[in-house]
């Protein structure tokens, strides 16, 4: 059985007339002799308001309820599709989480997908009908209903396709593809034909919002290719697929960014073992995710400065933790929350020589300072101010010939 997953994401589903073109687009894989399983979000807006909701009656609102609040969004849009598909005369039925069922681990509102039950989806394939699955639910072992965190359509979508092995997994989406950068942005962004799995999470990571990190990375794991491409559109969209599977001579694929970042410095930390733990454990206690980190040598043996970046929401929240935590010593802490974070992305750096020195020297003509470096493999990441980021995308763009 040839086995397509479609998923469709919040905005293409996002009325009922959109629901509508997502019912032709579905029927059109069924000529191609395809079997399809759809995967939906919710209609846009929809879990917004329903978190919105459970703040409302309480902001300690217990994880158990919370997920069968959230998780109602995808019911609406999964029984709509498959409503009009019985209108167009196609045999069709909604499926809910508890229904195939899908089977999670883990805490509420963050499970995770474990084992998915197939035998009463492959007869439903086998008489002809397509199944519309509810995206982002599942349950435990507990029957409790759980969700597997937001956006997490993307993860059921991929799962979906690993536990019936799908021949194809395609994101349908708002946009039409992985872009060299943000097309809303710098005009001269480019789609990206091919994507390496190491270059889209480290992509999704640090600024490109095409997918949910943790879904790639399953995808990358059990090596399923993946096309996002646009409901709204005809054309092409992006593979992301194995490294093996890209013939290119591209060094960057791609220049990220995040906005929303902010700095602290905490200046004349005593420079002894334990001292870094001490000052991340309570931002870790507390859910803060810290970004980039520099420690620098101490130029006397005694006291050193530490610079880290968190989102900017985390800031004020940050601060009190740094302030009230006796563990630690310093003489003064300095925040800036006018920074944002520019990336450039490539597996072509690990074998080619220079790419750092490329795009230092490029940010150095156009006159913009870095704040802080950070690197991994496949990745150079650049603290700058604010003021400075349009800029620094543009110029990095054109540095490593991302226009053509
Ligand atoms: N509806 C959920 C959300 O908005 C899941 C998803 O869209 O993938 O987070
Ligand atoms: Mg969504």
């Amino acid at each position: 059985m040839k086995i397509v997953v479609l998923k469709f994401g919040g905005t293409s589903v996002g009325s009922t007339d959109r629901i509508k073109k997502v019912a032709k687009i579905i029927t059109s894989y069924l000529p191609k002799s395809y079997k399809v399983i759809v995967v939906t979000s919710a209609m846009s807006g929809v879990t917004n308001e329903l978190v919105r909701k459970s703040k409302e009656i309480s902001n300690n609102f217990i994880a158990e309820e919370y997920d069968v609040l959230v998780s109602a969004g995808e019911q609406m849009s999964c029984s709509l599709i498959s409503g009009r598909l019985n209108h167009l005369g196609y045999k069709s039925r909604s499926w809910l989480g508890w229904q195939v069922p899908i089977f999670t681990k883990g805490n509420h509102a963050s499970a995770r997908i474990k084992n998915i039950y197939k035998k009463n989806i492959i007869k439903y394939l086998k008489s002809g009908g397509i199944p519309i699955i509810a995206g982002f639910q599942g349950i435990n072992s507990s029957s409790r209903v759980t969700t597997i965190g937001r956006g997490g359509t993307d993860a059921s979508a991929i799962m979906l396709a690993r536990f019936f092995k799908a021949e194809k997994c395609i994101i349908y989406t708002d946009v039409d593809g992985v872009y060299t950068t943000d097309p809303n942005t710098i005009r001269k962004a480019k789609k990206i034909k091919k994507i390496s799995y190491e270059e889209m999470l480290e992509m999704a990571s640090s600024g490109s919002k095409v997918m949910q990190p943790h879904s790639i990375q399953d995808a990358r794991l059990n090596r399923i290719d993946i096309e996002v491409r646009s409901s709204f559109k005809k054309a092409a969209g992006t593979i992301i697929t194995k490294r093996k599977n890209i013939l290119s001579n591209k060094i960057i694929r791609g220049v990220s960014f995040t906005k929303n970042d902010a700095k602290i410095t905490l200046v004349g930390v005593k420079d002894k073992p334990g001292v870094a733990a001490s000052i991340f454990e309570p931002l870790y206690k507390n859910s803060i995710n810290v970004d980039m980190v520099v420690q620098n040598i101490s130029s006397n043996g005694k006291e050193t400065d530490l610079t880290f970046t968190i989102k900017s929401d985390d800031l004020s929240k940050t601060e009190k933790l740094i302030k009230k935590n006796k563990k630690i010593n310093f003489k003064k802490i300095i925040v800036d929350d006018k920074v944002s974070k520019v990336s450039i992305i490539g597996v072509g750096m690990i074998t080619t020589p220079g790419v750092t020195y490329r795009m230092f020297n490029a940010l150095a003509k156009k006159n913009i300072n870095i704040i802080v470096i950070s690197t991994s493999e496949i990745k150079i990441s650049v603290l700058v101010s604010r003021k400075d980021l349009n800029k620094a995308i543009s110029i990095l763009h054109k540095e490593f010939n991302l226009e053509n």
